[in-house]
Order: structure tokens, then C-alpha cells, then sequence
């Protein structure tokens, strides 16, 4: 039995819709979120770790007849599930009318390496994946007929406990698939769909599980099946592993093994799609199909496949991780380049940046870009960056005509708006406002909010944050068996009347998470001004093998415990989806340092934004667009730290654009915050946050990015179409 119905079937016959909506994760951009499941048994959602199937399974049916028989949450089921039909079956949406020839049979296939839908579903890393999990949101609010292709993974990311010494000890949880809001995806028989994939000169075979993203369906490939080789069943294991024989098989599993499953369901996709290098093997097994069917030669078939295929770069360095030694190609692709009709020489060549040169590494960015007709950058940035990184593919053009574009990242507004922000922005930009997110003119209305109303709702959000950060560090500091002392000291961790800064990002060395403390003495002083204090909450993970940014984090929690500073800092363990969430909902201040250019885009920024919050950042990525200046009494957007050019020696720059940073505390953030009517108001400040929003929101979302890429990249248009943008209607609710 389909797990959909075989949950139904447990469910009081007046709740079996929860079964519908808890196997697609359209409800988790819904206003509803919040108390749909929650209300159904408050602490198992939190303990299943808001995953509804395992919620729905571990509730007692004592407590579900309870609710079967409540009114109000019965008209709230039924009002959500009709809205729900309605938006599964809506067919006059905005891809419909701009891209007619796009449809279920033939839509766009999206291949990423990890998506970040919800914290229920834990396959994402950070930044690329929660871009992927956005994209198909849209997508699917727009009506863009797309297929996600992904790999599910045994135990996901690493997860972050820090011990007493502050240091991050890397460990892993395994993914209970069979109770997470995932089908696997069988054929007539009954028996699970797999395809087989040469690695290593084994046959691996892998099954295929299918999560739901509103109208889009996400295959996710999983090698871990009892007729593997034990070694091959944990090649989906973990993402990101430093280990590089098994990041190329899951490359080769991701690419090769996503065509063929796309073939093995019967889906002929219009358009590739390859999000980020990592996925880009998937190019040549369309060719080898193509050339079995066909009988052309690969040559023959080149334009053909550009003409299917579009790339997106999102690394701002020229290999990234994303290069294999000749060895390795060979000892992977060795069988496959004669499927081609290709010798070893001409296939090393696709991915060799010099053309011929026998001891270039393979590099998947390369491959991508021969084999793509059209290839873009994540932000204007990001796009001239990209141009000069790559011109040595095209030495006949001048770098402003190297082929490669950009398209800027944006967030999926209906899911990063928290709550409380969405029923304000209903009341005065309309009841439509969440499904014309990317007309400008919605956003003007912004300056109708009264002042006193949007500070109250930031200042709830805000002490949500606070308690929220307060119960994670206490949880934390009772899980290493700190002194009593210290355990009760979270009672003065962070104080929501504080001007509140959040950082939250990979802790990479050229993301610069201490730059804050550079100045160790100084940044005290700052924070902790008696009239005018600041306070600070931390998150994120280093990557495993990365122990220059391990230590960051380590350096970062000695100044949680410093007496002059521990009540102003925090550290919020296990970065996540759900963090991120109350974070950007709830901050004055969002701060972003990187080195530049190494920001490609960034999007926590966008979030922020949309909720209120300020950001201040180097003029890196997004910002270098987004930013504002204020002129003729209108406020900046922002802020900007450090100024527009940076100094080759990265001491003398981290110097400077410390020094900006405590002068914008100081001169400016501090100031304009504490700068207060007779009723608390801070109008000043409040001015900017309405500047973030109005300027921001329309550009900056996910609506507008899948918009342009359907008819920018899809369609091959230079421009944006006229047409307005608009999400399916139901979805407002
Ligand atoms: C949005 C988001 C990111 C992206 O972070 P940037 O550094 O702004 O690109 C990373 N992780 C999580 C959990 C997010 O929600």
C-alpha cells in the first residue's frame, strides 16, 4: 500500500486529510505552519523534529479521536485541504501562459546535489541546498512544470554538538526514511523502481524515493538497498564527505544514475538543468542515450544537448571542489567513454580548462559549460567574477563577452516571512500581497504600517529569538555538564530591548566570523556601552575536515564565557533550517563579512530583510546591488561595511574592515536604535527597516529568480517577460 493512504487509514476517518497535506510539504509555506501539526501534540513535534508523518504516527489515538471531534480544528482542516485541491489543480498559472510548451510529460528536470525544503528533511548543507529548496517552491507556485533530482542521504549533514573545550565534534544521525514524508517510488509490481550505475566496476543499483514540493515532485536517488556491496550501499551516506573516491561516485550516481531514473519513469525532460557542477555527469548520459537511440556521434549531438541544457555557477573560485584527477576519471569512466564513441583523450578534454593538456584535472564546472547553452552566475557580482574566472575557455573573446550571465538569487517570501510579518503585510498591502511578491509597487505600501505596529511585531519576534537562543545554549551547556553557575546563567544571556546582531553561515575562514572580535578590547567597549549595549547571537557549522574554521567556532565560545561579554553573545548549536528561521525573523541586524569576492550571492541577508531586519555587510554578492544610499530624506537600505575596493593583503584588509564595522556601531546602528519617542518608538530605525523592505523584497525573492529563468535561460529571452508575476492563488489562504 502507498504510504499516503496507509497512514490515512490509521487516522480518524474526519482527520485523513492531515495525511494528504503531511506527505506534501506545501503546508510548510501555508500561514497555517504554525498550529496545523503543532496543535496536534506540541511536544512530539518537537521531538520528531517537526516531521508531520512521524508526528501523525507517534500521536496516540486517544488524542486524535480528541480532535476528530473538535470543531474548530475540523473547519481548519477542511478550509486548508480545500485550499490545497485548489492548488494542486489550478491550471491557469503564470508558467502556463508564458511557457505553454513546458508540461508534466515535458518539463524541466533540476538537478542539485542537496535541498534544503524544511528542518524535517535534513539533506541540505547550507546556502545551495536551501536555493535548490526555494527554486522548487516557486517553481511549483508558478506553475513551472519541473521534476527535482537530488540524492538522499543515509545521515544527511554533519551535525554540530561543541564540547567543553568549544571544539566541534563532527557526528552523524541516520534519516529514518520509512517515517519521513517520503514515497518510494514503486513500479506495477509493487516492487521499488531502481537503476543500476557502474562504479568501480560493480553494478550498483539504486532505488528512488519521492518527496512532494507543492505541484513538484523531487526524486531522490538512494543506494543503500540490501543487494549492494556494503561499501557502494554507503555511497549515499553522508553529503559533502572529504573523502573524494566517494564524492565522485555520488556524482556519477547523482548524474548518470538521475538520467537513467528519469528515463526509468518515463519522464522526458524539455531541460536540463545543472545546478551547480556537481551534477553535470548528467550531460553525458543524456548524450549516451541519445546516441544509442540515435546512432549519431557524439559531435553530431553536441548542439543538441546545449540546446537542452542550462548552468548555474555558484562558485566564486576557479576549481572549488569541484575537480577529479585524470586517475580517478579513469578508473570511474573507463567503461563509458567508448559508450560515447569518444577516446580517452577527447572525453578528458570536456573538462579540461586547456584544451589537450594531458595533466588538467577533470573539472565538472568546465564540463558544464561546453556541454550548456546557457550559463549564469548568482548575482551581478558573481557574474563579472565568473567571466574573468572563465575566460581561458573562450581566449578569442574579451572578457565582457565570455558566455556566462547572471541571474541573482532570491527567497521563497512565503516561507521566510514569518507569520506575524505576513498578517501584517496582509492587512496593509492586500489579502493577495504573498502572490505578487515581485511587483514593486506592492512593496510602496510599506510606508502605510504604522511605525508603532511593525516595532511590536518585530519586538515579539525578536523575544521569540531570545527565548529560543536561551533553551538551545542551556540545553547545550547541560549536555557538557558545565557548573551550576553557569548553567544558571543563561537567566542574563541576551535581553530583548538589546540592539541584536545575528550571524549565521558556514564557518569558513573567508566568511571572517570573528572579524567582530579583532579588536578584542574594543569590541567589549562596544558591546558593552551601559546606555547604548549590543548583543550578538552566533550559528553555524564548519565543515568536517575544516579545522581553521573549527577553531573560529572554538574562539567564538571563549567570548560567549568571557565575563565582560557572556550575557552579549551567543552561540546556537546545529545550525539549521529552523534556527535560520527565528533568526531572520527575529534580528535588528543582519551582518555579513565575507572576503571578497568569495560571497557568491547570499541569501540569509534577503530573509532578514523581508522580515524587518538590517543589513549590514560587506559589498560583496547580492549586497552590491541591493544596497542603497540614503538622498533627500529617504533612508539607506542599510549599511556597508568597508568600502568598495580591498587591499591585496588580507590582514591589513580584515583591519579595515574592522575598524568600519565598530564605526557603524558605534556612529550609526547604535545611535538610530536608542533614538526613542516618548513611547519607546524608535522612528528613525524603524524607517530602515521599512527602506529594507520596500527596496528589497521585490527583487530579492524566489518568484522573480524562477521567473527569469524560465524565460532568460528557458526560453532563451533576453528579458523578463511582461507578463506579472503571479503565484498561484491559493497558496495566500
Ligand atoms: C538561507 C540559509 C543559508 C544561506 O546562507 P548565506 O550564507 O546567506 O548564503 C544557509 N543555511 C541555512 C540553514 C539557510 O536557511
Amino acid at each position: 500500500m502507498n504510504p499516503i493512504t496507509q497512514l490515512k487509514s490509521h487516522l480518524p476517518s474526519p482527520l485523513c486529510r492531515l495525511g494528504d497535506l503531511a506527505y506534501n510539504y506545501w503546508w510548510s509555506w501555508t500561514p497555517e505552519r504554525i498550529s496545523l501539526f503543532s496543535a496536534i501534540a506540541p511536544s512530539i513535534w518537537q521531538t520528531c523534529h517537526h516531521n508531520p508523518v512521524a508526528l501523525l504516527e507517534s500521536t496516540s489515538y486517544e488524542r486524535l479521536s480528541q480532535l476528530a471531534e473538535d470543531p474548530q480544528y475540523l473547519k481548519r482542516l477542511q478550509t486548508l485541504a480545500h485550499q490545497f485541491d485548489l492548488y494542486m489543480r489550478d491550471h491557469d498559472t503564470w508558467a502556463s501562459r508564458v511557457a505553454p510548451h513546458l508540461s508534466p510529460e515535458a518539463p524541466v528536470a533540476y538537478f542539485c546535489v542537496e535541498y534544503g525544503l524544511h528542518e524535517s528533511l535534513p539533506i541540505y548543507s547550507g546556502g545551495l541546498g536551501v536555493l535548490a529548496g526555494d527554486h522548487l517552491k516557486s517553481a511549483s507556485d508558478l506553475g513551472v512544470p519541473t521534476v527535482g533530482v537530488g540524492l538522499l542521504y543515509k545521515q544527511g549533514y554533519v551535525r554540530q554538538h561543541l564540547n567543553r573545550s568549544g571544539w566541534q565534534a563532527d557526528h552523524y544521525a541516520d534519516n529514518d526514511f520509512e517515517h519521513m514524508p517520503l514515497e518510494l517510488v514503486r513500479d506495477e509490481y509493487g516492487q521499488p523502481v531502481t537503476v543500476k550505475v557502474t562504479i568501480r566496476q560493480r553494478t550498483v543499483r539504486v532505488q528512488v524515493w519521492k518527496a512532494r514540493i507543492g505541484r513538484v515532485d523531487l526524486y531522490l536517488l538512494d543506494a543503500d538497498r540490501p543487494d549492494n556491496d556494503p561499501l557502494d550501499r554507503r555511497l549515499t551516506g553522508q553529503l559533502y564527505t572529504s573523502n573524494r573516491e566517494t564524492l565522485i561516485a555520488q556524482e556519477v550516481l547523482l548524474g548518470v544514475g538521475g538520467v537513467r531514473m528519469l528515463q526509468a519513469l518515463e519522464i522526458e525532460p524539455a531541460l536540463y538543468h545543472i545546478n551547480e557542477g556537481q551534477s553535470a555527469f548528467a550531460l553525458l548520459e543524456v548524450a549516451r542515450q541519445e546516441i544509442e537511440a540515435s546512432g549519431k556521434n557524439f559531435y553530431d549531438l553536441e548542439g543538441w544537448i546545449r540546446d537542452r541544457a542550462v548552468f548555474t555557477t555558484h562558485t566564486p573560485v576557479p576549481d572549488g571542489n569541484h575537480i577529479f584527477s585524470a586517475d580517478m576519471m579513469d578508473s570511474f569512466f573507463g567503461h563509458y567513454w567508448p559508450q560515447l564513441g569518444l577516446t580517452r583523450e577527447e572525453f578528458l578534454n570536456l573538462g579540461a580548462r586547456r584544451f589537450g593538456d594531458p595533466w588538467e584535472p577533470f573539472s565538472m564546472t568546465v564540463l558544464a559549460l561546453r556541454l550548456c547553452r546557457v550559463a549564469n552566475g548568482v548575482s551581478r557580482r558573481h557574474g563579472e567574477v565568473s567571466r574573468h574566472l572563465w575566460q581561458i575557455l573562450y581566449p578569442d573573446r574579451p572578457e565582457a563577452e565570455v558566455p556566462i550571465g547572471h541571474i541573482t538569487n532570491g527567497v521563497h517570501v512565503r516561507t521566510w516571512t514569518a507569520p506575524l510579518m505576513a498578517d501584517l503585510y496582509r492587512h496593509y498591502l492586500g489579502h493577495d500581497w504573498s502572490l505578487r511578491v515581485a511587483d514593486a509597487s506592492l512593496w510602496q505600501q510599506v510606508d502605510r504600517i504604522p511605525d508603532r505596529e511593525l516595532w511590536n511585531r518585530h519586538c515579539i519576534l525578536k523575544e521569540r529569538l531570545i527565548a529560543y537562543t536561551r533553551a538551545k545554549v542551556l540545553q547545550a551547556r547541560k549536555a557538557r555538564g558545565e557548573a551550576a553557575d553557569d548553567i544558571a546563567a543563561v537567566d542574563q544571556l541576551l535581553d530583548p530591548n538589546t540592539l541584536t546582531l545575528g550571524f549565521a553561515r558556514r564557518f569558513s575562514p573567508y566568511k571572517r566570523g570573528a572579524l567582530l572580535f579583532k579588536d578584542l578590547q574594543r569590541a567589549i567597549r562596544i558591546l558593552s556601552n551601559s546606555r547604548r549595549p549590543i548583543q550578538i547571537i552566533y550559528a553555524g557549522k564548519a565543515r568536517p575536515g575544516d579545522d581553521e574554521g573549527k577553531r573560529i567556532i572554538q574562539r567564538l565560545m571563549e567570548w560567549c564565557r568571557h565575563p565582560a561579554l557572556r550575557d552579549r553573545v551567543a552561540f546556537v548549536e546545529d545550525y539549521d533550517i529552523y534556527t535560520a528561521e527565528l533568526m531572520v525573523h527575529g534580528v535588528d541586524v543582519w551582518l555579513n563579512t565575507p572576503r571578497r569576492p568569495t560571497e557568491a550571492c547570499g541569501t540569509s541577508g534577503q530573509k532578514a530583510a523581508l522580515n524587518g531586519g538590517i543589513n549590514a555587510s560587506v559589498l560583496d554578492g547580492w549586497w552590491c546591488e541591493a544596497y542603497q544610499e540614503g538622498r533627500a530624506g529617504k533612508p539607506s537600505n542599510g549599511w556597508v561595511i568597508g568600502e568598495e575596493t580591498d587591499t591585496s593583503d588580507q590582514e591589513v584588509q580584515d583591519q579595515i574592515d574592522a575598524e568600519s564595522l565598530y564605526s557603524l556601531l558605534e556612529r550609526e546602528m547604535a545611535p538610530l536604535f536608542y533614538d526613542r519617542d516618548r513611547h519607546g518608538l524608535p522612528h528613525k530605525w524603524i524607517a530602515m527597516m521599512k527602506a529594507s523592505i520596500r527596496t528589497n523584497a521585490p527583487t530579492f525573492n524566489s518568484d522573480r529568480m524562477v521567473a527569469e529563468y524560465v524565460t532568460r535561460a528557458y526560453l532563451g529571452e533576453g528579458e523578463l517577460f511582461p507578463e506579472a508575476i503571479v503565484a498561484s492563488p491559493v497558496a495566500s489562504a
